[in-house]
């Protein structure tokens, strides 16, 4: 990979590379765009085949989180950690306390986060190094319920556009995977009475902890998941599961659900279900319930308002459906278009000089 032209071809702002002599850290901090804000991510905590692969996923995951934040209607830009290694071997307070320094040298241009591989207790020792961090214990806490409300908003505005009414009451769903956001979400489906409940998952105590909690939700292998008669598909597990193999088989009219990276191929998988006329609701649109908890913790952290802000992603949804009738764009492209517009927007009203 041509680094330099990789970035020029993406619009990178600054990759930095870090090694820590004392206690062996080494990583990736990527920044992708900072128009409307520092940048924000996670640190992600992984093994790679090799150095070129540790650099190529930081540099994708912070443009993802460029688009992430922006259509989120935060006021901060994309940026993302890798470290090299194993999480269950390498975490030491040193280790992170090591990152944390190094955190502290970008002077604020990036602010880390929990990720694969890290927890809010890394957070807590990244702290003692370094003003710039969130999703610490006590502070913001476990963003999978409000993850899990955001989405359930998501499905909201899918219906509502969809069908032309948004009572969940009147509609049945099959989600697939009830891990720490898909239980919540099936909670809120359940508070508003929803018509049927499908499920699936491969971990044997969730599923009976379910059926014990909900006699009337109907669980399914999960290989037959997609094959459903039902209104919405919810994914809540795995990424790439939407792809040339299952597309063919939903009968759902609406994908929206929590998890990350549900289509394979964005543009291809995007087309494919615009063409079965599946509303598909963007995964980054749906599930920026965390990130939008985690940035409260910037600006003064109430639960009240946290709340408030993740229902907005039910306008924004629907403002982006809106642009993909329009535009005869699939919702994934929209909602690139919607994140760009708004940073090519506000990056116009900073122009003039006002002394702050
Ligand atoms: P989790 O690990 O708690 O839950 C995932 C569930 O999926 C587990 O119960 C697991 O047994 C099940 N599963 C795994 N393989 C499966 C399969 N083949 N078929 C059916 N079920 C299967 O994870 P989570 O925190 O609920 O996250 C789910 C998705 O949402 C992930 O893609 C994650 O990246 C995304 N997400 C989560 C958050 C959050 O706040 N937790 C925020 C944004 C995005």
């Amino acid at each position: 990979m041509e680094k330099f032209d990789f970035m020029k071809k993406y619009g990178y702002e600054q990759l930095v590379l870090f090694h820590d002599k004392a206690t062996g850290l080494k990583g990736v901090t990527a920044i992708h765009d900072t128009t409307l804000g520092p940048s924000l991510g996670g640190t992600r905590m992984w093994v790679y085949e090799n150095e070129e692969d540790a650099i190529l996923d930081a540099l994708r995951l912070a443009r993802g989180m460029t688009y992430k934040n922006a259509a989120a209607g935060l006021n901060l830009g994309g940026g993302k950690t890798v470290i090299i290694g194993d999480s269950a071997k390498i975490k030491s307070e040193e280790l992170f306390r090591a990152f944390g320094r190094y955190v502290q040298s970008l002077n604020g241009r990036y602010i880390t986060a929990a990720d694969v591989g890290t927890t809010t207790k890394d957070m807590g020792f990244i702290k003692m190094e370094t003003d710039y961090v969130v999703g610490l214990e006590g502070k913001s806490g476990d963003p999978s319920p409000i993850t899990a409300l955001g989405a359930f908003y998501g499905i909201k505005a899918a219906l509502k556009y969809q069908f032309g009414n948004a009572e969940i009451k009147n509609y049945t769903y099959a989600v697939q995977g009830i891990g720490k956001t898909g239980a919540y979400l099936i909670d809120y489906l359940f508070e508003e009475k929803a018509k049927k409940v499908y499920f699936t998952d491969i971990n044997e105590e969730r599923i009976k902890a379910l059926q014990t909690k909900y006699p009337q939700v109907v669980f399914v292998k999960p290989d037959d998941i997609y094959n459903l008669e039902v209104d919405v598909f919810v994914p809540c597990a795995l990424g790439a599961i939407l792809n040339e193999d299952t597309i063919p088989r939903l009968k759902a009219k609406i994908v929206a659900g929590t998890a990350n990276n549900v289509l394979k191929d964005e543009i291809k998988d995007a087309q494919a279900l615009k063409a079965k006329k599946i509303l598909y609701a963007p995964d980054f649109v749906i599930n920026a319930g965390g990130v939008i908890n985690v940035y409260h913790e910037l600006i003064g952290y109430n639960k009240d308002m946290v709340i408030a802000d993740v229902k907005r992603i039910y306008d924004r949804l629907l403002e982006m459906f809106k642009i993909a009738e329009e535009r005869n764009i699939s919702t994934q492209e929209a909602a690139n278009v919607f994140a760009e517009e708004r940073i090519k927007k506000i990056h116009n009203i900073h122009r003039n000089f006002i002394p702050r």
